[in-house]
């Protein structure tokens, strides 16, 4: 049996990349037995019928990760960009990006580019994030900056990007190898959940070692499947205060003794971070009157 990876979907086929070429395969009928659809990412075991050069998928390795939307398999990580300038970064879509990033138990890069536009604003940003917990990488793909560090995060892994459209996520991606395309898609709250279901991803691979999905990340970001209290977990630089609110089931709001709060006070938790949650509650909290 040959070992490789699916890197592409359609119509019942899968596109296996193997060492040398890529073969395109139909699953064994035992996988929808057991209820199985192999997925882009999974990595393989297949057999190859020597004359028509078809492969059969005889075993999928078991996942790491497991993403719903894109659907994709065994994802390293997911890159998260905005801009410093041009567009503006919108903090709580920021922020809303890494609670969706936290809550697919994915590892997360923020990736700030553009940062020839404005070197100051980079700074508080950078401070924001690095402070939250989360590798914070810069990067100028006019002025060459940073674009080393950005290969040496995507090599040998399985990266997903995310962030509006504008920011360059095309561009930087383009700069680490030329032609790699990224299907560019405006990320918005309408996108309805069907649409998804019949897009086809697919795997790119990097010429310096490493896998990019084709299509951003995170393409709906309603937050409807995240519970109320669970939220809180989900920025990451709150846990270590939660047990230490004076009220147990505390939602860091207007509850006196507050952990969170007194540490948004001493500039421990950042304001905006604190602010995009109390946003993000508020969300959730309509959501589920209706
Ligand atoms: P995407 O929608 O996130 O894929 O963004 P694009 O890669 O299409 O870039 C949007 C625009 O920003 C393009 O006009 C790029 O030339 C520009 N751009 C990308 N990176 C940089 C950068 O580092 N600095 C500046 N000033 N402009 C950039
Ligand atoms: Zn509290």
């Amino acid at each position: 049996m040959i070992d490789g990876i699916i890197t592409k979907g359609i119509g019942g086929f899968y596109y296996v990349k193997t060492d040398e070429v890529i073969y395109e395969c139909r699953a064994r009928g035992k996988f929808r037995k057991e209820q199985i659809t192999p997925l882009v990412g999974d990595k393989v075991k297949i057999t190859i019928d020597s004359s028509t050069k078809q492969g059969v998928i005889e075993e999928i390795i078991k996942r790491d990760t497991e993403f719903i939307r894109p659907p994709v398999a065994n994802v390293n990580q997911a890159i998260i960009v905005f801009a410093v300038k041009k567009p503006d970064p919108n903090l709580v879509l920021l922020d809303r990006f890494l609670v969706m990033a936290e809550n697919e138990d994915v590892d997360v890069v923020v990736c700030f580019n553009k940062i020839d536009l404005d070197e100051k604003y980079l700074l508080e940003l950078k401070k924001i994030y690095t402070c939250a917990g989360y590798p914070v990488v810069s990067t100028s793909v006019k002025n060459k900056i940073g674009i080393d560090t950005f290969k040496d995060i995507l090599r040998d892994k399985i990266t997903v990007f995310a962030g509006p459209s504008g920011v360059g996520k095309s561009s930087l991606l383009n700069e680490t190898q030329p032609n790699l395309a990224l299907k560019t898609g405006e990320i918005s709250e309408k996108n309805k959940r069907g649409k998804h279901t019949t897009r086809h991803v697919e795997l790119l691979e990097l010429d310096f070692g490493g896998w990019v999905l084709d299509t951003p990340g995170f393409s709906s970001l309603n937050l409807d499947f995240i519970e109320e209290d669970q939220l809180q977990f989900l920025f990451r630089e709150f846990v270590p205060y939660i047990g230490s609110c004076k009220f147990s089931g505390c939602k860091h709001l207007n509850e006196p003794k507050c952990a969170i709060k007194e540490a948004v006070l001493h500039n421990t938790i950042n304001k905006s971070r604190y602010e995009s949650y109390i946003q993000l509650l508020k969300e959730i909290n309509q959501k589920r009157r209706y």
